[in-house]
């Protein structure tokens, strides 16, 4: 099963749990709008090479579309269509007032120059932005893309329609109306939950031991985040592999490494593993924060975490989850684990309509009480109705949507 059939199985596992009529879910299995660019860009060696590029928007029913762009070779519609209704779940999770949508371009993005992939952003913000704005669809940074992106996008759009529009896009650098604290804010919130987790399962973040697959925006600051909690993580990867030091990683030296070789592999003083070795490691905690659909049937058995937090969105295939909560171990489903960063895109775009700067502390602040709150709704829920942390998660959120759709009607 590809990641959208995966979406809808939940989807479908969902509706028995919650007494609404059938139709809103035929209405939530088909994304509202879906976009299909070709992308002409101009490459440094004088060729013009025609890349693909796709938005869809899951549901406009909570407010406007709201989710990342990603570049990477991987990326199709159904993958898009899948995560844009994460994002609408994710959004309805933590009430924040947007529908979900998704975008990502066909590329290698570590194959291309600073002009190229400017030159390719700006295509796609122009190609797409016939359903961009900031009551319309709002992007921000996901899978190989950053604050520098986001900063063309909200460029492009502004040149097009001749005045700045900072609101258009969230993760901006903070020059340009980013937020304090967006960077790593989904980091934190994957941070704020797993401290709730380990309380309800008495146990701590500090003194426990972590790995973490993905060094990226989000498995970077999650690795250092839960170090400087004091948390020991033993291993940390990326798509070239990953390495392992039982005694706990220097994560400086992960760091001059990458900064050295673009890779954690042959950090110093650490053992080498693979990215499967590292999901099957005997550690508390194991955070996947790479890409979708890396824990299956076929690895599922191996993982020994006491508990998992998916930092990534949809990093486990369904009936693997399932498997993880029939052995008890503690999963923190995607749309509540790494909500944070959307959240504090909220933040992001409240602030640029009431043109108003807020401070650090005061984002981690709210940060942190909208995901404990969002934590404990569906702890809550799963205990009452006698369900997995997955299945009350999607209850709450399919339930706020299709109230939503019920208050709206239908149109015409
Ligand atoms: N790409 C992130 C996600 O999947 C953030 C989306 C946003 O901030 O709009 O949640």
């Amino acid at each position: 099963m590809n990641q959208w059939e995966n979406a809808l199985s939940d989807l479908d596992e969902v509706a028995g749990l919650l007494d609404i009529p059938e139709e809103y879910i035929v209405i939530l299995k088909n994304p509202r709008r879906s976009l299909i660019v070709s992308l002409p860009v101009r490459m440094d060696d004088g060729r013009v090479e025609v890349f693909q590029g796709f938005r869809v928007q899951h549901s406009l029913d909570r407010g406007p579309a709201k989710g990342g762009l990603r570049y990477h070779p991987g990326v199709t519609l159904d993958e898009m269509k899948a995560l844009a209704m994460l994002m609408t779940w994710k959004c309805a999770l933590v009430k924040i007032p947007y529908g979900g949508a998704k975008g990502g371009v066909i590329c290698e993005p570590q194959g291309m120059s600073h002009g190229e992939l400017e030159r390719l952003t700006r295509r796609y913000t122009s190609e797409v932005g016939i359903i961009l704005g900031p009551e319309k669809d709002i992007p921000a940074p996901d899978v190989n893309t950053n604050p520098q992106i986001m900063a063309w996008i909200m460029d492009t759009y502004s040149a097009n329609v001749g005045y700045s529009v900072p609101e258009v896009v969230t993760g901006k650098p903070t020059e340009i109306g980013g937020s304090e604290g967006r960077f790593d804010a989904t980091a934190r919130g994957v941070i704020s939950t797993i401290e709730e987790a380990c309380r309800v399962t008495g146990t701590t973040l500090e003194g426990s031991t972590m790995a973490v697959q993905g060094a990226g925006n989000v498995g970077g600051n999650v690795a250092k985040l839960a170090t400087d909690k004091g948390a020991k993580v033993v291993a940390l990867s990326d798509v070239s592999g990953g390495v392992y030091n039982p005694d706990g990683l220097n994560l400086w030296a992960v760091a001059a490494r990458i900064l050295k070789t673009g890779t954690v592999c042959d950090t110093p003083n650490c053992e080498n593993i693979t990215n499967e070795e590292l999901l099957a490691l005997d550690v508390d905690i194991l955070v996947p924060a790479a890409l979708g659909g890396t824990i299956t049937m076929d690895n599922v058995g191996a993982v020994k975490a006491r508990m998992v937090a998916e930092a990534a969105n949809a990093p486990i295939v369904p009936e693997a989850e399932r498997a993880l909560f029939d052995r008890d171990i503690f999963v923190i489903p995607d749309i509540l684990c790494n909500a944070g960063g959307v959240t504090v895109s909220y933040f992001e775009w409240v602030q640029n309509i009431q043109s108003l700067l807020w401070k650090e502390e005061d984002v981690y602040e709210k940060l942190h009480e909208i995901m404990v709150y969002a934590f404990y709704r569906v702890l809550e829920l799963g205990k009452q109705r006698g369900i997995n942390m997955r299945a009350a998660a999607m209850v709450l959120a399919v339930d706020r949507v299709t109230k939503a759709i019920k208050a709206r009607g239908l149109y015409p």
